[in-house]
């Protein structure tokens, strides 16, 4: 996804939210923080808005009338796969998080959260996206036994398989290559990861390491012939260390 001053100079943001109140109050306030700001009360025409004029940011509402907020979320990565997708959702069940994250979110926000701090985890994003393409002069490339991992070309390759990982997904595991063999911390995940001023739960960590870990699996198993997915250890009450040895 190109930097928004790259396509114009406010980020193109479309809410799907049926609550009146919600919807209005996220309207006219990310209108006066300089967001051109669409609202759509529906699935169906949040996201027949996305096809008309394809958002930077989507903040998703996960439980509307029409149709599942999943689907929509799932609908939404497919047909735009640069866009930054979050979910809101009063449902304060993991589950539903889980879900979401799988069907393609970035990131979420449980109900009710304040206009300052969905503000605040939207200029983490978007200052973050520049960046994402590359990190200058550090290395690149990772290899651990059949695991590479390229994060200029942002490839991973377990085996054959080609593994596709969400853009969150990608950064943790970059991070670790990084520093393949050693412990890193969760502030240091949570800062290079997300942002340096993150302030939201730490869990966002967790269940994008868990989603990693799945689809690491998964790869590793369709790879022919079947390989293991690289170690990821998780250091109790410290961080996590992605193994050299390659699992
Ligand atoms: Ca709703």
């Amino acid at each position: 996804m190109p930097a928004p001053q790259d396509r114009s100079p406010a980020p193109l943001l479309l809410v799907i939210e049926d609550d009146d109140t919600i919807g209005r109050h996220l309207d006219t306030g990310l209108r006066s923080h300089g967001y051109d700001t669409t609202w759509r009360r529906t699935g169906g025409d949040g996201l027949a808005a996305a096809d008309a004029a394809p958002p930077d940011v989507v903040l998703l509402d996960l439980g509307l009338p029409d149709v599942d907020g999943i689907d929509v979320a799932r609908e939404l990565r497919s047909r735009h796969p640069d866009v930054l997708l979050v979910i809101l959702t009063a449902r304060t069940d993991e589950i539903d998080v889980i879900a979401g994250l799988d069907a393609g979110a970035d990131d979420y926000l449980v109900k009710p959260f304040t206009l300052s701090v969905l503000l605040a985890r939207l200029r983490a994003h978007l200052r973050r996206l520049p960046a994402a393409a590359g990190h200058g002069d550090r290395e690149t490339m990772y290899q651990a036994g059949a695991f590479a991992l390229d994060t200029r070309a942002r490839r991973c390759l377990l085996g054959d398989v080609e593994v596709v990982l969400r853009p969150k997904e990608f950064d943790l595991l970059a991070v670790l290559a990084r520093h393949i063999g050693a412990a890193v911390s969760r502030e240091d995940l949570m800062a290079q990861v997300w942002d340096e001023n993150w302030f939201g739960p730490t869990k966002t960590l967790d269940v994008t390491l868990a989603s990693l870990r799945r689809r690491l699996a998964q790869a590793g198993a369709e790879a022919r012939p079947p390989v293991e997915p690289p170690g990821i250890t998780t250091l109790r009450g410290y961080g996590y260390r992605l193994e050299a040895d390659g699992g």
